[in-house]
């Protein structure tokens, strides 16, 4: 990875080298943390950091639902947020905030252990590139019923963690899940749209995806662009059915879908798909005054 110069560790910016948690950390042993993924875009005023306030409070409702103790305010992380990439000095970059239960106890209930929380910020390119080869995963994905999907927790990534290798080991570049009862859930680490007769469709977050802000996004600004988009249940048949099909998140950006299980959905990226990224990277650049709200400038 390409390291900068600074992380933000428990209330203080730290050498990048020197960012470090004790080996005997819960949630190195347990999974117990939680974590975002956000970006900042150059714009024409500098860099500023995409919604980071929905980052934020997925942040502060991720720790909630797994019953971790977030020492700081939303304030306060949104500070720590900008202090970091201003120091790290990026025109763009992605930030992974981490909040995770710290050395102290050892045993599953651990609960005198603290909180040690981060923010990490580095130059990082997207995820998935155009034309993206799918595949269904044979592991389902986590079930609601089991862990909160909705909380972006660490611990459940090794769900993702399998269906990756599985895809990338297939030839493929990325996997989508299943849930327990058959239906379309995600991607490893991205929401997944379908687009049929000029209609989006993605699946709720009762199917076991991730309440995605870039989800959420491409839903608004297809409304704006007069385009229908709901959230339905999707068959596997759906995937093979649809025009076309794009992957979405904070760190694939939109990305289109080439082929699903070897069947082509032809070359490039449908019309609507093609919208739709136009229009995203005009929002997250900060070209469209319609969504000026959703930027945080580095520098204020
Ligand atoms: N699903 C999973 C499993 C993810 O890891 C991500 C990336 N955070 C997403 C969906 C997309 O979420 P967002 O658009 O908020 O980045």
């Amino acid at each position: 990875m390409e390291e900068a110069t600074y992380i933000w560790m428990n209330g203080a910016l730290v050498p990048w080298g020197e960012a470090r948690v004790h080996v005997l950390s819960h949630a190195l042993h347990y999974g117990t943390a939680v974590l975002e993924g956000t970006r900042a875009f150059g714009t024409p005023e500098g860099p500023a950091v995409f919604r980071l306030d929905d980052h934020l409070e997925r942040l502060v409702r991720s720790a909630r639902m797994i019953g971790l103790a977030l020492p700081y305010t939303l304030d306060e992380l949104r500070t720590a947020t900008l202090r970091t990439v201003a120091a790290n000095g990026h025109p763009a970059c992605y930030i992974r905030h981490l909040v995770s239960r710290g050395y102290g106890e050892m045993g599953i209930a651990a609960r005198g252990c603290p909180t040690d929380v981060s923010i990490a910020s580095w130059s990082w390119g997207a995820l998935l590139g155009a034309g993206v080869r799918l595949m269904t995963s044979s592991w389902r994905r986590n079930d609601h019923m089991v862990v909160p999907t909705a909380a972006k927790a660490t611990g459940p990534y090794l769900n993702s963690v399998l269906a990756k290798d599985e895809a990338l080991r297939a030839g493929y570049d990325e996997a989508v899940l299943l849930n327990a009862a058959g239906h379309v859930s995600e991607c490893t680490g991205a929401n997944l749209f379908v687009v049929r007769d000029g209609l989006l469709a993605t699946p709720p977050s009762s199917a076991g995806a991730l309440e995605g802000i870039t989800q959420d996004t491409v839903e608004r600004l297809a409304a704006d662009l007069g385009l229908r988009a709901v959230r339905q249940e999707l068959m596997r048949s759906d995937l093979y059915a649809a025009d076309e099909i794009f992957v979405c998140g904070t760190g694939a950006g939109i990305a289109h879908v080439a082929s699903i299980d070897g069947r082509e959905l032809g070359g490039g990226p449908g019309p609507v798909t093609a919208k739709l990224t136009d229009a995203y990277d005009d929002a997250v650049h900060g070209r469209d005054e319609r969504y000026r709200h959703w930027l945080t400038p580095v520098a204020a």
